[in-house]
């Protein structure tokens, strides 16, 4: 590894995003950029927010982390994604590192990243995410998660599968009303693992925030408290802690759904990626670019084909080129 430096980019989204947690009108975004020792680059993208809320790291700190405790252990090394410091506490940080070396490794050997990991899928079917309040339209998504609050309710609608995620916000009365979903994203605070055995008298229950790792897999398998667990390949410390959760959920006999929200074309590419293995059954979290961003700093962001899919990137490492960072 010749170098590894990190950049900054803050990116308007097309309409604020809502969230029970609170609204963004843009992406403050923390990136990884290693260059190979044969002059390859690879990209990783850090998934934390400007704000701590949904989740503890937050894109100052990890930047800070990142520089002071994880570059210092990476310059001049010939590493691989295993080498990558992984830092208790710090999943998001690490992983924008690991995403943006395993992107140089596969450069370099002429593979893509999903080749890579061991993914069987072309293309996968998109998700569209309504904030919450907002309306659900029929159109070009077949998928439509409805972010949900307290008191919440989510009409059907015609030709669509629906879901909601109330990000631990929920009470059981709550996912009670939700019953006639398909399914409900973590309804209940991610430390009440095992209230989510309750919800899920109620309906299927999708674990995210309580999901950090394999171990928290086996747990919620082992007393019952989910049938999907969300991976977010930023918040599982990157393409090998996916690995691990996608093979914890998959020998659990869990589904899996990738997740995903304010990625640009780098960290969408990447979840397209782990969203290509086998155990990944439940159509990923992830849309279009052009849902959030104008300009997104990709030459080529996911693009929703007629039938309501995104393609699985088939160049080498992420199969994107990156622009427009500074
Ligand atoms: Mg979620």
């Amino acid at each position: 590894m010749a170098h590894v430096d990190l950049r900054r980019v803050r990116l308007p989204l097309v309409r604020p995003v809502r969230t029970a947690l609170g609204a963004y009108d843009e992406r403050d975004v923390l990136l990884a950029r290693v260059v190979g020792a044969g002059g390859e680059e690879g990209w990783g993208e850090c998934s934390a927010e400007a704000a701590p809320g949904y989740w503890h790291e937050f894109t100052d700190a990890c930047e800070q982390v990142v520089r002071r405790f994880v570059l210092p252990r990476l310059e001049g090394a010939d590493v691989g994604p295993g080498d990558v410091p992984r830092l208790d506490g710090w999943p998001m940080a690490s992983a924008a590192v690991e995403w943006a070396v395993l992107d140089a490794l596969c450069r370099r050997a002429g593979v893509s990243v999903a080749s890579w990991l061991g993914g069987i899928r072309r293309t996968v079917e998109a998700t569209l995410t309504v904030g919450v309040g907002e309306p659900v339209e029929p159109g070009p998504y077949r998928n439509v998660k409805v972010k949900v609050g307290p008191g919440s309710t989510v009409e059907p609608v015609h030709g669509v599968r629906l879901s909601a995620d109330g990000n631990g916000s929920l009470t059981l009365a709550d996912v009670e009303r939700l019953a006639g979903l398909d399914h409900v994203e973590q309804p209940l605070p991610a430390d009440d693992v095992v209230g989510h055995v309750e919800a899920r008298r109620h309906v299927r229950v999708a674990l995210d925030e309580s999901i950090g790792s394999a171990g928290d897999v086996r747990t919620a398998a082992a007393i019952g408290a989910c049938d999907i667990v969300v991976l977010k390949p930023g918040r599982v410390g990157g393409p090998l802690g996916c690995l691990a959760v996608h093979d914890a959920a998959v020998a659990a006999g869990l589904e899996v759904k990738v997740g995903g929200m304010w990625d640009t074309g780098i960290g969408r590419a990447a979840a397209l990626a782990v969203a290509s293995l086998p155990g990944c059954t439940i159509p990923p979290d992830l849309a279009a670019s052009d849902r959030y961003f104008a300009a997104d700093i990709v030459t080529t962001p996911a693009r929703l084909s007629a039938d309501g899919t995104l393609d699985i990137p088939t160049g080498p490492g992420l199969g994107i080129t990156v622009t427009n960072v500074g």
